[in-house]
């Protein structure tokens, strides 16, 4: 008799590169693929009481990416609650004798997958960075407080694994995921978005040989306006849409086609960013969220009326400080923005107006399509000096920012 098996889909929303796919099809047992959402997507900070950590422009894309994967399946599972209450369940229902997933990052997600396998026979897959943890020349415990440090000894020592082609499986359950309604999208959205695994696709294809944008990547990543200045790639990055290495064979197989240059490399490098972060965020668990910082150099701000204030005016766009806030427009508006603007407007909360980190990152939790929880929480206490490598102060002067990325003010006019 054939065997059944539960393949727990989360930010992996993908049939290619995914490793536990791929293992799952591999066993040859009846496939009961579900989607669960847990409870912390709808959890609420102490610093936006009033927003779930989860925003609607986000679900909308997760949705998509799901209701993707489930037609390319033939059906799929939608359950909300605790994973591991969730998994039991359906394991019994089903006659499941394992769960097949792909490794997350994140405190909660790690927390998850303990509850899971103190039940289940789980079956973790690393499918979400482009370097698989065994493959680093140090073991995550031992991983270096500084980014180049890590770059140098991974760049040393290359190994990023082939990746998994699609396979398919038998599965024979209902069709849950709901048909998603495209919600009201602001034109000055710096790029088409839809959360399909087929639309990164597209954008990964857009990007390359399409526009061959990637070869000025460089050059033009610290853009602020339009489609291409960036790859845009970080939404299907974080719902799992799209995965890590093959985004790298695509840039290899590019560069094999017209040639490698300092913009090929540059993406590759900022892929490495993104796996540092989420190796930093195993290392340090719950400590991620620590006021005080990884290193707890130094208490956190007071979450008193006068940082309230402040609060509100920076998530408003009314600082008066223009630049600053037309980043947070267009934030608010779409969903996106870009990297300069990330930087800037996370320095100005936390630097100039003396804010804890952690209230910035709940609002960005909440507006960004590309949320990933251990790139958005690493990139802040970068930021705020509170990170691996706490260099005290890594201020943005906005003034200066403006003059030398928006010096004709069209930015600013666009989102003011
Ligand atoms: C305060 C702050 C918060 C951020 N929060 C997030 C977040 O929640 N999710 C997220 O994906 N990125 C986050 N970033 C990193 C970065 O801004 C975005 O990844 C990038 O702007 C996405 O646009 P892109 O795909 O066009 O990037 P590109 O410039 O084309 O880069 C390609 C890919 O490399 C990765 N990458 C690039 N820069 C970084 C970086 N600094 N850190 C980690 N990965 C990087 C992303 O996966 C990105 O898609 C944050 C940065 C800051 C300063």
């Amino acid at each position: 008799m054939t065997s059944t098996v539960l393949v727990w889909f989360r930010r992996d929303l993908r049939l290619t590169d995914n490793p536990a796919w791929h293992a799952a099809c591999a066993s040859g047992a009846r496939i009961v693929p579900v989607f669960i959402e847990e409870p912390w997507r709808r959890e609420r900070s102490v610093w936006t009481p009033d927003l779930p950590a989860l925003g609607p422009r986000r679900e909308q894309f997760i949705a998509e990416g799901v209701f993707a994967l489930q037609e390319a399946l033939g059906g799929l599972l939608v359950r909300k609650g605790r994973p591991a209450e969730v998994l039991a369940v359906l394991a019994k229902e089903y006659g499941a004798e394992r769960v097949y997933c792909t490794a997350g990052h994140a405190p909660y997600e790690v927390q998850d997958e303990s509850e899971v396998a103190a039940q289940l026979a789980l079956e973790v897959h690393e499918g979400g960075t482009l370097l698989h943890p065994e493959d680093l020349p140090f073991d995550i415990v031992d991983l270096p407080q500084v980014f180049s440090s890590f770059r140098r000894k991974v760049e040393k020592r290359w190994t990023v694994r082939p990746v998994a082609e699609a396979r398919t499986a038998m599965v024979d359950v209902p069709k849950e995921a709901a048909v998603v309604q495209a919600g009201a999208v602001d034109a000055r959205l710096a790029f088409p978005v839809h959360g399909s695994f087929q639309a990164a696709q597209t954008r990964l294809h857009h990007y390359l040989d399409g526009t061959r944008a990637l070869s000025t990547y460089k050059e033009t990543r610290n853009g602020l306006l339009g489609s291409d200045y960036s790859s845009k790639f970080s939404p299907w990055l974080a719902s799992g849409a799209l995965g890590p290495r093959e985004t790298y064979a695509a840039i290899r197989s590019y560069e094999g086609r017209h040639g490698a240059n300092d913009s090929t490399y540059w993406l590759i490098f900022e892929l490495l960013w993104r796996d540092y972060f989420a190796f930093v965020a195993r290392q340090f668990g719950r400590r991620l969220y620590a006021g005080s910082g990884l290193r707890g150099v130094k208490p956190a701000p007071k979450w008193n009326s006068r940082a309230q204030r402040a609060f509100a005016s920076w998530c408003a766009g009314e600082t008066g400080q223009d630049f600053v806030d037309a980043c947070m427009h267009e934030l608010a508006a779409t969903g996106f923005l870009s990297n300069r603007g990330r930087q800037v407007a996370a320095s100005y909360l936390v630097h100039d107006l003396g804010v804890d980190w952690r209230a910035g990152a709940a609002w960005f939790e909440h507006h960004l399509i590309d949320h990933d929880p251990a790139s958005n929480a690493g990139n802040w206490l970068y930021i705020a000096g509170r990170g691996n490598d706490p260099r005290p102060v890594r201020r943005f002067n906005p003034e200066g920012q403006a003059e030398r990325y928006d010096p004709d003010g069209t930015y600013r006019r666009a989102w003011a």
